[in-house]
């Protein structure tokens, strides 16, 4: 069962799912899973908050607003083959385990849709693997919520003039979303202390670094 509809995304951001309900997580804490597995330990199983961390992501999140709302991107769209759109789209898939707020959900002319989502930071040639990530996982919620193909999918960049990258989806991107969510739900539900971060390199700003051992 899906749920779209239109939502406040700090609102949705600070929404908890209840116990009874089925645990769905967020693209955000994926992207922290991909920084470093123990993330997702620390905050969902001994309910340690990153306060720095939501604190920045208020702050950035407003800042997005005022940009876009600056920025006319309509032109954008229209290049994109665009016939129609939703923006700040709350979507939820207990099937997935996945919710998030979209940015825009894209109705592009060829009949399927795309998400498109802004960043506060310049284009690079190719994305970023979190925006990537970040955008799979958007894809799979329309995919699934609207009964839609999902076959790209677009990042707009507003530092540096609003560029536009594209995203092609292949299946192995989303089996790799569906994995990497299977082992953060593995995490949460079993309470297993997972391995530490890639690099040492992260740990030394990490706001967890006294009680990771
Ligand atoms: S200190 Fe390093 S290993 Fe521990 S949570 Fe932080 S980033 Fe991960």
């Amino acid at each position: 069962m899906c749920s779209p509809s239109l939502s406040d995304p700090e609102s949705v951001e600070r929404e908890r799912v209840s116990p009874e309900s089925i645990f769905m997580i967020t693209p955000s804490e994926v992207i922290e899973y991909l920084f470093c597995p123990r993330f997702i330990y620390f905050m969902n199983c001994l309910d340690i908050p990153q306060h720095e961390e939501l604190r920045y992501k208020v702050l950035k999140g407003r800042e997005m607003h005022k940009l876009r709302a600056k920025h006319n991107v309509a032109y954008l769209r229209k290049k994109l083959g665009c016939a129609g759109k939703e923006i700040d789209v709350y979507l939820a898939s207990p099937r997935l385990h996945v919710r998030g707020v979209v940015d825009e959900v894209l109705h592009l002319a060829d009949g399927t849709a795309a998400p498109l989502d802004y960043k506060f930071a310049e284009c690079r040639w190719v994305p970023f693997k979190t925006h990537k990530m970040q955008s799979v996982l958007y894809a799979m919620l329309i995919r699934e919520c609207y009964g839609k193909k999902v076959e790209k999918g677009y990042v707009c960049y507003l530092r540096g003039g609003s560029k536009v990258e594209e995203i092609v989806y292949r299946e192995a991107d989303f089996a790799e979303a569906e994995s990497i969510i299977s082992e953060i739900v593995d995490i949460i539900e079993r309470g297993y202390y997972p391995g530490r971060a890639r690099s040492r390199n992260r740990c030394a700003d990490c706001c967890y670094r006294n009680i990771c051992v």
